[in-house]
């Protein structure tokens, strides 16, 4: 079959496409000195950031003053408003670093995300919770029930405290209270920014008379640092939770005399300082908006202007799983329209022994935003197989793009992966700033020698989303570039260990619950 496809195409043909194909990809590329550059623009927003409001990097305190230990037990809730789904948990935590989870998940309806008003999404989330409840909570829901009737107050003991994941920034006053600051990944509810988004939950559980009260506010990478730092606690502690999927962000422990304008906030609630730490949320997202050291090409350009939040997400809109199949798309796309790229354009295509013309079928979805999704880069970047039959299979199965020939589709394979690994690259300029601004560099105990790396010498980072996940090679660019920052190097990056945390925000913001519910209980 090899043979008979050389024989049947026109190599002149199959040599300009795979030209065509580096060019493009070449566009993608960002070497080593546009990851140290960046490095170096990364840390100089993060120390802007923790010292004024409003900047690119937001650098949001949160209010979290320490890591959980695996030690923490008790009962909470947690729901979860991320980019996709939306999930309703419920979360034993043992207190031996293991916990048991129940959980119902929900596809967000697309006109939710683009409502009206707030009142028609929090309705609808406050609904999921009293349906869970009915479903895995009897006793609660009964004493909802009785509520409703009697109008009586509900019982301390009954009331179940919630951790609010919200992914989206919230600038925070308290561990409880925080205003939208914008929406991301495609919601755009214009009456709830600005808004306490934890209230507007509150008032939506209080007209169903549910016993829950929302005790924290949770950023889904504040919540994936606590679950991770619970489930695998070290013996330094998780540095950072990441976020690589629909969307992107990170939060890590800061040193709380490094974060200056908190104690200039006239709103800012009480919060612990025993601990001389706290968690930051950065918004990474929003790295550089200014476009000093990210890259830009024309699809980039073109993303940003057609997407419902243009100037800003910079950084998420060439990193994160929402715009990477459109990034590749619109690459695609230039190529098609181009009358002297032959890409799909063989008339003599093989597939074993038939031979038909490549088809691009009425409707494909190759020609509609955000037609192709992240996970055909995935499918791309893990067909390593002769002649790409998955790819194939799937431009024909997903995409009406019918008899595909190796060649074409190995032109696809290399600009989806040129996307995929620029991506991996900008997201290794995140984890090293932070990694190199923590300090935990600087010292190396005795017990590491040789190639082994001592447990207390290890820089521990939390990471959830399909991206990481899913993506073939993810985790292997990000250590690649994460050697080529000067200040990291291969000794920094073998100390560097990366983990998942499934869905670790449920659990995450449990443990958040736990220390918030206490607060509030004491003070009634
Ligand atoms: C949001 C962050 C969130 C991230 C990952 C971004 O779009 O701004 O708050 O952590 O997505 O879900
Ligand atoms: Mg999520």
């Amino acid at each position: 079959v090899e043979f008979a496809r050389t024989f049947y195409t026109d190599t002149t043909r199959s040599m300009a496409l795979a030209e065509q194909a580096k060019r493009v990809a070449a566009e993608f590329e960002f070497g080593q000195e546009h990851v140290r550059k960046a490095v170096k623009e990364f840390i100089r927003e993060m120390d802007e950031g923790l010292q004024t409001e409003g900047t690119e990097l937001s650098q949001i305190p949160t209010y979290v003053t320490a890591v959980p230990n695996g030690t923490e037990k008790g009962l909470y809730m947690a729901v979860d408003l991320g980019g996709t789904n939306f999930r309703v948990c419920s979360i034993q935590l043992h207190g031996n670093t293991t916990f048991s989870l129940t959980q119902s998940k929900i596809a967000i309806p697309r006109e939710l995300m683009v409502a009206k008003t707030s009142k028609e999404l929090f309705s609808f989330l406050a609904k999921q919770i009293e349906t869970f409840l009915k479903t895995h909570h009897e006793d609660h829901y009964f004493s909802t029930i009785k509520r409703r009737k009697t109008g009586d107050k509900v019982k301390e003991e009954e009331i179940f405290n919630l951790g609010f994941t919200f992914s989206f920034p919230v600038h925070q006053i308290g561990i409880n209270k925080g205003l939208l600051m914008r929406w991301t990944k495609g919601f755009d509810i214009a009456d709830a920014v600005g808004k306490d988004v934890c209230a507007l939950l509150q008032a939506e559980i209080d007209e169903l008379h549910l016993p829950v009260r929302v005790a924290a506010l949770v950023n889904d990478t504040v919540g994936t640092l606590m679950a991770r730092s619970y489930t695998s606690p070290g013996k330094t502690g998780t540095l950072l939770g990441a976020i690589f999927g629909t969307g992107t962000n990170g939060a890590y422990v800061e040193k709380l005399d490094k974060v200056t304008k908190l104690t200039k906030n006239k709103d800012a609630g009480e919060y612990d300082k025993s601990t001389g730490e706290m968690i930051v949320n950065t918004e990474w997202g929003s790295f550089d908006n200014s476009l000093r050291t990210l890259p830009n090409t024309p699809y980039d350009i073109e993303l940003d202007e057609k997407s419902v939040n243009p100037g800003i997400q910079m950084f998420e809109k060439r990193v994160s799983g929402m715009f990477l199949g459109e990034i590749l798309r619109l690459a695609l796309v230039g190529l098609l329209k181009d009358p002297n790229v032959p890409l799909f354009k063989d008339e003599n295509s093989s597939d074993n022994d038939v031979h038909s013309t490549t088809q691009i079928h009425e409707g494909t979805p190759l020609f509609k935003q955000w037609g192709i999704d992240t996970s055909f880069l995935s499918i791309c970047a893990g067909d390593t197989s002769a002649g790409h039959r998955m790819l194939r299979q799937t431009l024909d199965k997903d995409y009406g793009i019918s008899a595909v020939s190796a060649e074409d589709a190995e032109a696809v394979r290399e600009i989806a992966a040129a996307v995929g690994r620029r991506a991996a690259r900008l997201a290794a300029v995140a984890l090293a700033a932070i990694v190199i601004t923590s300090g935990r560099l600087d010292t190396l105990s005795g017990a590491s020698s040789g190639g082994e790396v001592a447990e207390e010498d290890i820089i521990d980072i939390g990471v959830d989303g399909s991206l990481v996940e899913f993506y073939p090679g993810f985790e292997d660019h990000v250590r690649q570039a994460l050697r080529e920052v000067e200040e990291i190097g291969e000794k920094g990056e073998k100390r560097v260990r990366i983990g998942i945390a499934k869905d670790g925000s449920g659990v995450g913001a449990a443990l958040i619950a736990l220390v918030a519910g206490r607060v509030l209980e004491e003070s009634g």
